[in-house]
């Protein structure tokens, strides 16, 4: 049987649990595959472009899991009540290729989200970073505030966004945090106004194109970049200058080259995979006031760590279903003889 955890499942767990507990434990599953880097087959994610988005397959595998995600990306959804990101994915045994889980990963997909951009700020930010300009205050944005207050000790959020109802559905969902003194948010004018003075800045708009939400002269030394919203050719948030100015830190760097900010630059562009920092094999931040980047563009093995993770939960809280996604048979090759079984039970019923 395949466990299936739906939408509804999800919220129970995160309602159950907390978003923040949450995001740790998935950085912790995330972390430790990273550091088994070399053991997955990995491959740039395949898209379908269309005028108004992208829809996108992402696998890899290694020798006991296999998992894929489907994810969409349609900045103009929230116009006709849609999401802009939606996804779902499959846990498999690569053993026998059964699929042991099918779960929900849209709200899965912001803490993972959440979780990697954490991972990657606590190796590449300055220790003593308080303070986080977020720009673009849509979906992804409580769950990146959170893990950043969490895990970081961010303490002063500074938020933007075009849309001010953006904004202000961002600060309704903070009131806890703002009112028990945790977290104090300021709400900025402009991007340069939450930029100003911040120590980490973190971009999570969603516009199919060329943006530049950010630009060089906005820099200040010792700045750390969590670039989410460019992952997608021909949708960047950073002006081309900023890369030449900071250490870029990569996911899956040929899947990055394609999608990311780096897209803007040629293709023999200095990167340093994330991976390598967090192994200790190579230098993350080289002094305090180096501008670190995280080129973001979400990477399929965070997927598979938050399936297994999701996997886990599902089977300990006895949360989701079990459903017969593919069939059990007496005799595995008598498929047509299955296809007639329950036939006289079902006419019975009719
Ligand atoms: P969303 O549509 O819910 O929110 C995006 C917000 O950006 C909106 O509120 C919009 O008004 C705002 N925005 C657009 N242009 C802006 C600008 N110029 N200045 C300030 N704000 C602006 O989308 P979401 O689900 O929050 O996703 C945000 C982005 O993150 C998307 O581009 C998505 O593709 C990307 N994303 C990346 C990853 C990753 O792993 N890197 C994962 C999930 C989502």
């Amino acid at each position: 049987m395949t466990r299936y955890v739906d939408i509804h499942d999800m919220r129970h767990l995160i309602r159950q649990l907390g978003a923040q507990r949450m995001t740790r434990e998935m950085e912790a599953c995330i972390r430790e595959d990273f550091l088994r880097w070399e053991d997955f087959q990995k491959s740039a994610r395949t898209a379908n472009h269309s005028k108004g988005g992208v829809i996108e397959l992402m696998p890899v595998s290694d020798s006991k899991l296999f998992a894929f995600k489907y994810v969409n990306g349609h900045p103009g959804n929230p116009s006709v009540q849609m999401s802009t990101v939606m996804a779902f994915g499959v846990l498999a045994d690569v053993a026998t290729g059964y699929p042991m889980l099918l779960s929900e990963l849209t709200m899965t997909t912001a803490l993972r989200t959440a979780a990697t951009s954490v991972m990657a700020a606590a190796a590449l930010a300055r220790p003593d970073s308080r303070s986080m300009a977020l720009i673009g205050n849509g979906a992804q944005s409580e769950f990146q505030a959170l893990a950043f207050m969490d895990r970081l000790g961010i303490r002063e959020l500074r938020v933007f966004d075009v849309d001010p109802m953006a904004t202000g559905k961002l600060l309704a969902n903070l009131a806890p945090q703002i009112r028990s003194g945790a977290l104090q948010v300021r709400r900025a004018t402009s991007v340069r106004e939450a930029v100003q003075g911040a120590d980490i800045v973190t971009t999570v708009t969603a516009d199919k194109a060329y943006a530049t939400i950010l630009t060089a002269d906005l820099l200040e030394p010792g700045m750390h970049l969590n670039a989410v919203g460019g992952d997608c050719p021909g949708k960047t948030e950073l002006e081309a200058q900023i890369l030449n100015r900071a250490k870029v830190f990569v996911e899956y760097e040929p899947q990055t080259r394609i999608e990311g900010e780096l897209q803007q630059m040629p293709p023999d562009f200095p990167v340093t995979a994330l991976w390598e920092v967090l192994a200790g094999r190579v230098a993350g931040r080289d002094d305090a006031a180096q501008v670190t980047l995280f080129d973001s563009v979400g990477f399929a093995l965070e997927d598979l760590s938050a399936l297994r993770y999701v996997h886990r939960l599902a089977l300990a809280h006895d949360v989701g279903r079990e459903i017969d996604l593919v069939p059990t048979m007496d005799d595995p090759k008598d498929l047509f003889g299955y296809s007639l079984q329950g036939a006289d039970t079902a006419r019975k019923a009719a």
